[in-house]
Parts: C-alpha cells; sequence; structure tokens
C-alpha cells in the first residue's frame, strides 16, 4: 500500500490526466470548425496521450494496491477566441501539470515513497517535453500564422503528427 497522501494525490491526477484529455478534445473542435484539419489533429493525438496518462496513473495505483475512485470531469472551459488561444491556453496548462507531478513527487519525497518517485520520473521528463512542445508551437505560430499560405503549411505539418503510445510500460 502506498502513503494516504500519495494516493490522494495520484488518484487525483487521474481525474487531472482525463480532464487534459478533454481539454485537448475541446481545442481539436474549435480548430475543426475553424477548418484547420491539421491543428485539430495534433491535438486529437495530444488528448490520446492524456488519457495514456491516466491509464498510466490507475495501472500504476492499482500494481500497488490502491483502490481508483473516478470522480467527475470538469467542463472545459478556456476561451478559444483566436487560432492562438488553444496554443497559450495549452502551454499554460501544461504548466499547471507540471507543478501538479512535482506536488506528488514532494509528498512521494516526504513519506520516502522511493517508489513512487520513480514512477514519476518519466512524468517529470514527458512534462518537460510537453512544455517544449506547446511553446514551440506559439512560436511557430508568431513567426508565421499571420501569412496564410505559411498558416497553410504549418496546418499540414501538424496534420502529420501520428500516435504513438507511451514509452512507459507498468
Ligand atoms: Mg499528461
Amino acid at each position: 500500500m502506498l502513503d494516504a497522501k500519495v494516493a490522494e494525490l495520484l488518484n487525483a491526477q487521474v481525474n487531472k490526466e482525463f480532464y487534459s484529455a478533454y481539454l485537448y478534445l475541446d481545442f481539436a473542435n474549435y480548430y475543426v470548425d475553424q477548418g484547420l484539419d491539421g491543428f485539430a489533429n495534433w491535438y486529437k493525438i495530444q488528448a490520446q496521450e492524456e488519457r495514456d496518462h491516466a491509464m498510466l496513473f490507475m495501472q500504476y495505483m492499482q500494481n500497488n494496491g490502491c483502490k481508483v475512485s473516478l470522480d467527475a470531469i470538469d467542463k472545459p472551459d478556456k476561451i478559444l477566441d483566436s487560432f492562438e488561444a488553444p496554443l497559450k491556453a495549452g502551454y499554460e496548462h501544461e504548466q499547471y501539470v507540471t507543478s501538479l507531478i512535482y506536488a506528488i513527487y514532494d509528498a512521494a519525497d516526504a513519506a520516502k515513497d522511493f517508489r513512487t518517485m520513480q514512477f514519476l520520473d518519466w512524468f517529470v521528463k514527458e512534462q518537460g517535453e510537453e512544455e517544449t512542445n506547446a511553446e514551440g508551437l506559439i512560436k511557430k505560430f508568431e513567426l508565421f500564422g499571420s501569412d496564410p499560405r505559411a498558416l497553410y503549411l504549418l496546418d499540414g505539418e501538424l496534420a502529420s503528427r501520428v500516435y504513438s503510445a507511451p514509452s512507459l510500460v507498468l
């Protein structure tokens, strides 16, 4: 069994990861409505990754004898009023998720729960990549987004993203 505080935070993270998937589906839907199918594809795949994260947290808890309790998922509430708005909201959201992962790490450290710290190492690295990707999208959009032809090419680049399963296997 895991430390009670650590288990509580891991369980909360399951919900946060499903919320992330929901949020990115909302972004994908926005871009579908705008006719930017490449941006939509990028966020649909992002949503699949977030679902994977939720499943990994659940599996880790279950591997350690913890009961998982599924809570209601919040409605996505970011205001999507420009092509750039989801990109900025996504970057902010990933920074928030990083802070959540760090808080679980902190609790695991305080409980001398080295197993959970080792499990979380993958997520610490993953969050670094998520933030870099999200920030990179903003930079590209700021460089090219105001030119329709460049935006068309950027949309094409994002259309080529394919899903790959997480490298962490439990
Ligand atoms: Mg995630």
